[in-house]
């Protein structure tokens, strides 16, 4: 088998079981690698580390999936790793035929550069490693014989087809696609949601349990939902009882999806309009206007460690935004799904906002991602999402 040969002194975060080989600890691969194939990652001098998928092409050279010598990456290990990764979604009580959850989760899952998420009876499945992309016609399979779906969905992102070298027809794979948005439900609600254009892979399921958290607050308020996509937050807020509910999102497709699916839970007492947040909150807070309660999930703004201090500013003038169009005692549900951005640095925001605005911003509860996105204790990466529930007064 090929080898892929440490830097001197870079072995350590490996032998800690972090996943991700940088391009920077490589010193040089022994014998022939395709990219894509699995190798052994050595020490310099020749000692074993563990056994990864090899690219390139990419910053992540390497990707690593067992420390176990005597286990190879072929096709009854990825089968094994899928069962114990549908099995903690069986754990969960995630596995509601009419529901949506996230069956994989890549570095969470120990099985980095692969997304899986199941919207009902259908799939949807999203490499993010050339690696993993190559392993389709293994895992596909393995999948529809752990799960017996009624069709099996790829989707491919721009960025990591670039990163990764991956080329991938995005479509139907296996059995029958769904002939429209897929309809699923999430805490007695139910959402449509659209598999093939939507974001992500169609619906943020990571604030599953946000949305029920944050609603718990907002019953009798008058809500303002920032980034509203298709409607997540608005509508859980209308069922618990918020007064009036205005969603906010730049992406006219999502809008529409977002009045479709208020129709279809037969919620009156919400509005969305298209446009872009920062702006509407400028208008709104110049007209004086006000609200008792603000949600606040914008997308990512730190792509990259470099551009942190730039996103701290973007979160704080946001966050800025949503207090000051708070009345006294509001609710500001706030999040933040940079991973670059760190829970003390997302506090930290609020402590400027607090002082800046002179409002008294009291933190009530603060979540991550639901437990269908693990975190990994050996890949801090795997942690990105911050959600706050904060009263101000
Ligand atoms: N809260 C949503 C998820 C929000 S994802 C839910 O629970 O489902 C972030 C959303 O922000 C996306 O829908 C995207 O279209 C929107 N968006 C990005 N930039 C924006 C901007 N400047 N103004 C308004 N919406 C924006």
């Amino acid at each position: 088998m090929a080898r892929v040969v440490l830097k001197p002194r870079k072995a350590k975060p490996f032998f800690g079981r972090h996943p991700w080989v940088l391009s920077t600890a490589v010193s040089r691969v022994e014998g022939a690698l395709p990219d894509g194939d699995a190798a052994e990652l050595v020490t310099h001098e020749g000692n074993f580390v563990a056994r990864g998928l090899y690219n390139g092409r990419s910053r992540i050279r390497m990707r690593l999936f067992t420390w176990d010598r005597g286990e190879e990456l072929d096709a009854a290990f990825w089968q094994a790793r899928l069962e114990r990764a549908v099995a903690l979604r069986e754990l969960l009580g995630y596995d509601s035929a009419v529901g949506a959850a996230r069956l994989v989760f890549s570095e969470g899952d120990g099985l980095s550069g692969l997304i899986v998420d199941r919207y009902g009876p259908y799939l949807v499945v999203q490499p993010t490693s050339l690696g993993m992309g190559l392993r389709l016609p293994i895992i596909v399979p393995a999948l529809v014989q752990l799960l017996a779906p009624k069709g099996v969905l790829v989707r491919c992102d721009e960025a990591t087809a670039r990163a990764e070298g991956l080329e991938l027809a995005e479509g139907p794979f296996w059995g029958t696609p769904p002939d429209g948005p897929v309809e699923i439900e999430e805490h007695g609600l139910r959402f449509a949601v659209d598999l093939m254009s939507g974001h992500k892979t169609g619906f943020y399921l990571d604030q599953r349990e946000n949305r029920r958290r944050a609603a718990r607050f907002l019953s009798g308020r008058r809500v303002l939902d920032m980034f509203c996509y298709t409607g997540g937050f608005s509508l859980h807020a209308a069922a618990a009882g918020a007064g009036e509910v205005l969603g906010v999102d730049s992406s006219r497709k999502a809008v529409e999806l977002a009045e479709s699916n208020a129709a279809r839970n037969g919620l009156q007492q919400v509005t969305f309009a298209c446009g872009s947040c920062f702006e509407t909150m400028e208008a709104m807070r110049d007209q004086g206007r006000s609200f008792e309660a603000v949600v606040l999930d914008p997308p990512k703004f730190a792509r990259g460690g470099r551009t942190l201090d730039e996103a701290l500013r973007a979160y704080h003038y946001l966050n800025r935004l949503g207090v000051e169009l708070l009345s006294p005692g509001g609710i500001l549900v706030t999040c933040s799904c940079s991973g670059h951005v760190s829970r003390q640095d997302f506090q930290q925001m609020l402590l400027g906002v607090a002082q800046q605005t002179r409002r008294e911003i009291q933190i009530l509860e603060q979540h991550g991602a639901a437990p269908d996105h693990p975190t990994s204790a050996t890949c801090a990466e795997s942690e990105y999402l911050k959600c706050f529930i904060c009263r101000v007064c």
